[in-house]
């Protein structure tokens, strides 16, 4: 049986504003991407998390206390130094990275990442 599907998926979705830069895909945490996670993933809205509703009880020197996926994951895209995490995790490692955030920071890091990256391919900078 020959079968000849096109494999145009639609998932292409096209953003026609003229002041807005097209979307790219994310292949690997960058300088630039970091950046653009800041903006794209904007998710606490005067103190408060949008995907939750739980108020922004965290900053850049205190994560969150709850184990609130959305709060955490607001709490990487906003208040954390993403490139300095991302140094300590590529040039220490991960061993250094957990003994300097903790367990519930990985877990919730690597969380954020699948989310926010979504590889396509095999992350090659970051490995957890
Ligand atoms: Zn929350």
């Amino acid at each position: 049986m020959t079968e000849n599907l096109a494999m145009e998926a639609s998932t292409e979705t096209t953003v026609t504003t003229s002041s807005e830069t097209p979307k790219e895909q994310p292949k690997q945490l960058t300088r630039k991407q970091l950046g653009q996670l800041r903006r794209s993933y904007y998710t606490v809205v005067h103190g408060v998390v949008r995907t939750c509703s739980h108020k922004a009880k965290f900053s850049a020197t205190q994560p969150p206390k709850n184990n609130c996926v959305s709060c955490w994951v607001a709490f990487f895209a906003t208040a954390v130094d993403l490139e300095a995490v991302h140094k300590v995790l590529t040039e220490q490692g991960v061993k250094a990275f957990t003994k300097t955030y903790g367990d519930k920071y990985v877990k919730n890091f690597r969380g954020f990442l699948a989310m926010t990256l979504k590889p396509k391919d095999e992350p090659k900078e970051v490995t957890l």
